[in-house]
């Protein structure tokens, strides 16, 4: 018999989860004015709402937090960071902030001024927020192929080089600075970059002047794809990937909640020490002192030994495989979802699971619902509500794509709670002529409207 696939840990930390009822769980959820970012988290039994700063820190990364060094200036938890960052990361200079978009909110003080342009590969909310937040404009470049959620395709998460060309031709070259390179691209579902086209990526930005900057929250699991899926990468390691990956750009931030396996924390690394000196200045006012930004002592220290394990390939495996395991059980039951399935979410297709809601009443929203409804599973919907108003004419707006989804936690659950997720989504397939009616809006705020939207069912 085959020796089949395990887990690289074991657990000695436990955190009691219960399970509810449905009686229970229907009124919460009206509670809630079913928006399932209002749930308590006792109410939930299985949390798929975000993989971000949600992760189990190791037994290495607990011991480090009690040798932080909590000095203001010189601590050595600075330089354990700036270290594994130089070691792991490749680069010279870095500055600490308290989560990712302090990191962009510090950079583009400095980068991005009005007016500007910024191509890249379906930037991030956060990051277009702040690119639009000082009048400047996200341009996405990502390849056609990321747009066909059926398509099978290894590196979705591309950029398209023609479409960035175009980007240069039809505007003022003095407004580009630079690029933005997501790994991987979590927009378009987590779906990976090939080395191929950030060396493309880099060479292009090279021959335009501009600085090449990496938004870097997955980078690991962006590593193991290129090993996985990539010519040429087979037999090198995960960090020699990533050194690699890296020597291509110029800066990078980072959301250390993800691929850094912390539950807080964040940083911009870079090459010029002029840009290092002028994201200082920033760093200082907006985050804190150079030798600790956002972040305290101990949480430094856990990141540096999150960096670390985090690309090492048995952290990644066991990840990845978790989120393949819940994909592949989809698929084989016929669920429509994304392809292929990305590094850390699986992506449900609403509108093809529940044909009878139309686009008006919320098929995402009113999937993510029936699926705490059924089982007390928490998801997150991406699709019309999260698009919000157009800024200017107000109408809802409509994107291709209703998805709802389900974003795994590193070493949170086993895959017995994947098999209640999955059992979940199936049950709610199997009544879904059942489900006629979706949820209609009672109140919702002027702008990111989905974090606090109240609504009733129809
Ligand atoms: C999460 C994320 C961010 C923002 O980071 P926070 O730590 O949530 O502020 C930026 N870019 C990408 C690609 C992300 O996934």
């Amino acid at each position: 018999m085959e020796i089949p696939f395990a887990e690289s840990y074991r657990i000695k930390m436990v955190t009691p989860i219960r399970r509810s009822t449905k009686e229970e769980r229907l009124q919460w959820i009206k509670e809630a004015k079913y928006n399932l970012f209002n749930l308590k988290s006792e109410q939930v039994f299985i949390d798929l709402l975000t993989d971000s700063g949600t992760g189990a820190m190791s037994e290495q990364q607990w011991s480090e937090m009690m040798l932080g060094d909590e000095s203001y200036a010189g601590a050595s938890s600075y330089y354990k960071l700036k270290h594994a960052i130089k070691d792991i990361l490749g680069f010279e200079h870095f500055l600490p902030t308290h989560q990712g978009r302090a990191a962009e909110n510090v950079l583009f003080s400095v980068l991005v001024k009005e007016g500007d342009i910024v191509p890249g590969n379906s930037h991030f909310d956060t990051t277009k927020g702040h690119i639009e937040f000082r009048k400047a404009k996200a341009i996405d470049c990502t390849i056609d192929e990321a747009f066909d959620t059926e398509l099978e395709y290894p590196f979705k998460g591309n950029i398209d080089i023609n479409k960035l060309s175009q980007v240069f031709e039809q505007n003022d070259k003095t407004k580009i600075k630079f690029i933005i390179l997501t790994i991987t691209n979590n927009t378009s579902g987590g779906q990976p970059v090939s080395m191929q086209n950030i060396k493309e990526v880099s060479e292009f930005a090279k021959a335009k002047g501009v600085s090449l900057i990496v938004d870097s929250a997955r980078f690991a699991e962006n590593a193991y794809f290129i090993k996985m899926r990539e010519k040429g990468y087979e037999n090198k390691t995960i960090k020699e990937i990533v050194a690699e990956m890296y020597s291509y750009a110029d800066a990078m931030t980072m959301s250390s909640k993800k691929d850094a396996i912390v539950n807080m924390g964040g940083f911009i690394a870079m090459r010029s020490k002029k840009l290092f000196d002028q994201a200082a200045v920033f760093n200082i006012m907006f985050e804190g002192y150079l030798t600790y930004g956002g972040m305290s002592g101990r949480d430094m220290n856990a990141l540096a030994q999150g960096l670390d394990e985090g690309t090492e390939f048995e952290t990644l495996e066991t990840r990845i495989k978790q989120v393949e395991y819940l994909g592949n059980k989809l698929i084989e039951y016929g669920i429509p979802v994304q392809h292929p399935i990305g590094g850390h979410a699986v992506f449900i297709d609403a509108k093809k699971l529940l044909p009878n809601i139309p686009k008006e009443e919320f098929p995402a929203q009113t999937l993510a619902i029936e699926l705490y409804i059924e089982a007390g599973i928490r998801g997150v919907e991406i699709g019309a509500i999260l698009a919000d108003r157009d800024p200017e004419t107000r109408k809802n707006r409509y994107p291709e794509l209703e998805l709802v989804r389900l974003a795994i936690p590193r070493r949170t659950y086993t895959n017995n709670h994947m098999d209640v997720v999955a059992a979940a989504i199936i049950n709610v397939f199997d009544r879904k002529n059942e489900i006629k009616n979706g949820v209609s809006i009672i109140n919702e705020a002027p702008i990111m409207r989905h974090f606090t939207v109240e609504l009733e069912r129809i």
